[in-house]
């Protein structure tokens, strides 16, 4: 008999029927207080050897529609190795996809999961490593902690990198992004990381959001916020994560901010800037260009081509993180986007975009930091 199961960490999966594996029929929740609905993950078992197919019948309705176009879901039988299914099929309303499981069990996801238990195995490299420390900012909606790893010592003369990642929860690739960051920096071998420590502190949130992933939520908090549209006035009460963290960067300073992200549409790594925000100046465009040459030539999955067309300011925007950082501190403040898809420049038809290539993006980003950080 085929039973489906999502009660455990990220799990998010409504089951309309799964009596025939040739016809499983499924719908993607929304946010426990929110209606937004993309993410997904699950479990399938008792179907080894059947040919199974399964359908969303609400994708349409999804946060990002477009999405589903080439969209190819991520497969894991052990949950360690995860890899891409063939493409799914997409009507504008329902998208399907096949697989005949090799084993009992087999897990389905948007990307591949970021879990709790692995956030704490991060917190825990970070507080082995000498050059870091591990804070709590406060509590979530949920009574979770926030955790801030410091990298580095706060010194008079020392900039400050501060660095966030999955406001959106469901964007998993940002965690593993951090990931890879923050084990290149630990690393006291790498010429790099120890000039850019010598330079620099880095103050990095690896989890925004950490009530929204443990509940399998895309885009908002318990409280059906998102974070990432509340950065001109934060409260207490419905986006404590962005209080939080605005107050500590307030008594830091700001001189470098990146936001991770993951797009669920675009096929491609890119940053949004600052274009449009007013205070914006030629020097402060140069900045922005100096550091996506660099991030480019540290890494060919970067690009600069393809990405968000520059909107009209509107007051909406400074509610944004990077642009009401950028507003307030006037330093480089990026949001960094990368794909749920793959990169259409650089493909690679086994595991499309994966937590491998967000870790090793992430590393890479510390050489761009040092070409707009470093002595010059
Ligand atoms: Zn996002």
């Amino acid at each position: 008999m085929i039973r489906i199961s999502s009660q455990f960490d990220s799990g998010a999966i409504e089951v309309l029927d799964c009596s025939d594996p040739s016809d499983i029929r499924l719908r993607l929740p929304a946010d426990n207080a929110a209606d937004f609905r993309q993410w997904f993950h699950f479990r399938l078992q008792g179907a080894r050897g059947q040919a199974c197919r399964l359908c969303f019948e609400n994708a349409g309705q999804s946060a990002y529609p477009a999405g589903w176009d080439g969209y190819r879901v991520v497969a894991s039988y052990d949950r360690r190795n995860w890899f891409r299914l063939s493409p799914g099929q997409y009507d504008g309303q329902r998208y399907s996809f096949r697989l005949t499981p090799d084993f009992d069990s087999v897990y389905f996801a948007y990307f591949e999961p970021y879990g709790w238990e692995r956030h704490l195995t991060l917190l825990g490299a970070a507080d082995a490593a000498p050059v870091a420390t591990v804070h709590d900012l406060g509590a979530t909606p949920d009574g979770r902690d926030l955790n801030l790893i410091t990298v580095g010592r706060v010194a008079p003369g020392k900039l400050n990198v501060w660095i966030v990642a999955r406001q959106h929860p469901g964007e998993t690739m940002a965690q593993f992004y951090v990931e890879g960051l923050l084990e290149r920096l630990y690393d006291t071998s790498d010429p790099v990381s120890r000039r850019l420590l010598e330079r620099a502190c880095f103050h990095v949130v690896p989890n925004m959001n950490p009530d929204g992933s443990v509940r399998g939520n895309l885009r908002t908090n318990a409280r059906g916020t998102n974070l990432n549209r509340s950065w001109l006035a934060p409260d207490m009460t419905d986006s404590p994560e962005v209080a939080l963290v605005r107050e500590h960067m307030m008594a830091s300073g700001v001189d470098v901010f990146l936001d991770i992200h993951g797009d669920e549409t675009l096929p491609y790594v890119f940053i949004d800037g600052n274009g449009m925000v007013p205070g914006f100046t030629e020097a402060h465009a140069a900045r922005e260009a100096r550091f996506c040459a660099a991030l480019r030539a540290a890494s060919p999955d970067f690009q600069t081509e393809r990405g968000y067309a520059p909107d009209r300011f509107t007051d909406e925007l400074l509610t944004l993180a990077s642009k009401w950082v950028f507003h307030h501190f006037g330093c480089l403040s990026l949001t960094l986007e990368m794909p749920f898809k793959d990169n259409a420049h650089l493909p690679d038809g086994l595991f499309g975009w994966s937590a491998a290539r967000s870790q090793k993006l992430g590393a890479a980003t510390l050489q761009a930091l040092l070409a707009v950080l470093g002595g010059e």
